[in-house]
């Protein structure tokens, strides 16, 4: 069975995370969302809230799964079975450092793949932190998160 393991933090999903999960449940036999939870980090939308967004927006598709971690990556896809790490690809500054990351976990775990797949032309400029930005502001995010993500 391949596994692949979809890293974020997912605060909130976003439709740019969402055609990424879309688009690779494809290539694999199961997708595990795997939200980072890393306890110096702050976030907007508790754990329990990021993972109810995510489940519910992927509840008609079997392949996917959500899960919690912390920690190294590259010890949860070991702990999932899982051999492939999904990113998604905005712009050449998001390639410059996922390739770093990538070539770090490659040296750490050679047996796991990272699978970069290029951002729609659509959602480009969609970034949780512009979505937590206009939540703040009161604004209407409703162009750039699925139908799940009810504030
Ligand atoms: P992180 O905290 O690791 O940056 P994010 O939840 O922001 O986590 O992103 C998780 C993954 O989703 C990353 O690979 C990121 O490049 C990708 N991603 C984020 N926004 C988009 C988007 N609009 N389109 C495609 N991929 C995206």
């Amino acid at each position: 069975m391949k596994t692949a393991l979809f890293p974020g933090s997912f605060d909130p999903i976003t439709l740019g995370h969402a055609d990424i999960i879309t688009r690779t449940s494809g290539l694999f036999d199961r997708i595990i969302i795997g939200i980072g939870n890393n306890t110096s980090k702050q976030y907007m939308f508790s754990l329990k809230q990021r993972t109810e967004w995510i489940r519910k927006c992927f509840e008609q598709n079997p392949k996917v799964e959500v899960h919690s971690y912390s920690g190294l990556t590259v010890e949860f896809c070991k702990k999932m079975n899982a051999l492939y790490i999904i990113r998604g690809l905005r712009s050449s500054s998001d390639f410059q450092y996922e390739q770093n990351i990538a070539q770090m976990n490659k040296s750490l775990a050679p047996e796991i793949e990272t699978v970069f797949i290029p951002c729609r032309p659509a959602y480009t400029a969609i970034t949780s932190t512009i979505v937590r930005d206009i939540i703040r502001n009161n604004g209407s995010i409703v162009s750039f998160v699925p139908d799940c993500v009810v504030l």
